[in-house]
């Protein structure tokens, strides 16, 4: 048994006329058509709890999915009963059995489920069909894939042995469960958050976001037809401060793999912190957060490729990228010819309903985010420190629309060019030519994040000069490229500061934080 190094699921373009669009536009109407009933999922168990919440079509508020049911206290503590008692027999088995469920998973899902996967990412996240396809069928079956491949890299590696004496490493689970929470964004991240762990032995609490469950559960079910022992995965939508106080908190817990908010991830690590003394073992924190990501333009930027990544690194899944554009520095001398491409480009964005294949831009996730959204625009609009150049209409009346949004700020540190705003506003900050130095540090330092960013010159010392610059500004640095879009495999994914750890999604580093080795001796 073999895993090779994998190719990358190929992306499907869902044209007109083509078989994969055929099957999608038939899924869409079907799902719109027949609401579902989402259960908590316990030691292989579907379970309906006393409370459940509607799962809402974000560009249409009145239609209703289905509904979820809510984990309370009790199916938490069962379900750390369930994960703790499928542990011995997963972490026994031949890691190739292990690998193999999550190898056919991606099968399942790329041949079976593909249509059923990205018409529920795109009714319940409201994503338009490529932004679905790029994430819970490529960069899902991606994680999967890469991930068993890693795994197998990582356990070949074997220490030297010397005369009469024979070494070596037993990669073992950790001690106790690890706890997932997940976001609405991306499904594949659900999926890699989950079944990253697991990969390597251990069995998970996954706390999947409440406006994505419909997707994630319907992955979890693929996990379920794949073969996934009970227990092993437990998917559990829940309030997050039961999950805190249950699972967080529980002694067992051994690791916690989270993507989501700074503010959520820290109040994470102070309650980790404060039950310090009460774990078996230091529990492993790995989360990817925050991002105020950055595009940054030299004079010598080729104008259509800038344009070009600022529209699609800011606009597209409605900026709801923990990697998308929503700040640019771009110099005096280009700033004509920039900004009429800009509202070009972004005038010919249409935005909608998700089933309408036209509509680039469609809803945010929900009120709280259009409400903030919106907040932040207003600002914007009565500041006398910035102008809203593109867009800026809001309209909640069916579903959650937010026009794509340019506001020009004058200073590098005004609001909306420093806080993370998770929504289709781009921030632009018109800089001197000659004040390059001054600027460079200005969004070096202007953010507490550091997940992604990118250089824009077609002169190579500029783009040697603003790389080094910029070394601590993004975990992901691109050149002549927009800031989001990261592919498995090929830019392993994740920042530091206030952006995470930096363990690398999509990598071995990932994997080996979900493995506790015992290096054995043994003398001959
Ligand atoms: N990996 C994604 C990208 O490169 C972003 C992930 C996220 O939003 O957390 O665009």
């Amino acid at each position: 048994f073999q895993i090779s190094l994998p190719e990358n699921e190929p992306v499907k373009g869902y044209l007109p006329g083509s078989p994969e669009k055929a099957a999608l536009k038939a899924e869409l109407k079907r799902q719109l058509a027949e609401p579902v009933e989402v259960p908590v999922i316990i030691g292989g168990k579907e379970i309906r709890t006393a409370s459940k919440a509607p799962i809402i079509c974000p560009h249409d508020h009145q239609k209703l999915l289905g509904q979820y049911y809510i984990a309370g206290e009790q199916e938490l503590l069962e379900a750390i009963e369930a994960a703790e008692a499928a542990k011995a027999e997963w972490e026994n088995m031949p890691w190739e059995h292990r690998a193999t469920i999550f190898l056919k998973a991606a099968d399942l899902l790329t041949k079976k489920y593909r249509a059923k996967l990205a018409a529920s990412c795109m009714l319940g996240q409201s994503k338009n069909a490529y932004q679905a396809e790029i994430d819970v069928i490529c960069e899902l079956a991606d994680f999967l894939r890469f991930n068993a491949y890693y795994v197998q890299e990582i356990y070949k590696q074997q220490p030297n042995n010397s005369d009469g004496v024979w070494n070596r490493i037993e990669y073992r689970a950790l001690d106790g469960f690890v706890a997932a929470i997940t976001p609405f964004n991306f499904t594949a991240i659900g999926g890699n958050l989950s079944t990253a762990p697991a990969m390597a032995g251990n069995t998970v609490l996954w706390k999947p976001s409440s406006t994505a469950v419909l997707s994630n559960y319907y992955f979890m079910q693929i996990l379920i037809e794949a073969g996934l022992p009970a227990g092993v995965i437990n998917f559990l939508p829940c309030r997050g401060v039961d999950f805190g106080k249950t699972v967080i908190s529980h002694p067992q817990m051994a690791g916690f793999h989270f993507t989501g908010s700074t503010g959520v991830f820290n109040g994470i690590w102070n309650q980790v912190g404060q039950n310090i003394d009460q774990y078996v073992t230091y529990p492993r924190l790995v989360g990817e957060t925050g991002g105020k990501d950055f595009i940054f333009a030299h004079a010598s930027a080729d104008i259509e490729a800038l344009t070009c990544a600022m529209v699609l690194g800011a606009f597209e899944y409605q900026g709801q990228k923990c990697s998308a554009a929503s700040r640019a520095y771009i110099p005096e001398s280009l700033w004509g010819k920039v900004k009429a491409r800009l509202e070009a480009e972004t005038g010919k964005i249409k935005m909608g309903d998700v089933c309408d294949f036209t509509n680039l831009v469609n809803a945010v996730i929900d009120r709280n985010s259009f409400n903030k959204i919106q907040s932040y625009i207003e600002f914007a609009r009565e500041s006398k420190d910035a102008e809203i150049i593109i867009g800026g209409k809001c309209d909640d009346s069916k579903g959650f629309f937010v026009e794509p949004t340019v506001i020009l700020a004058k200073t590098p540190d005004f609001k909306t060019m420093v806080e993370e705003i998770f929504g289709p506003v781009l921030t632009v900050y018109v800089y001197p030519d000659d004040a390059l130095e001054a600027t460079l540090t200005a969004c070096d330092t202007a953010t507490i994040y550091g997940l992604t960013g990118s250089v824009f010159a077609q002169d190579r010392a500029a783009v040697i000069k603003i790389a080094k610059a910029l070394e601590h500004a993004a975990g992901n640095f691109y050149i002549n490229d927009k800031p989001t879009g990261a592919v498995v495999g090929q830019q392993p994914f994740g920042g530091s500061r206030a952006s995470g750890t930096n363990d690398k999604a999509g990598s071995a580093i990932n994997l080996t934080r979900w493995m506790s080795q015992r290096a054995i001796k043994e003398t001959l």
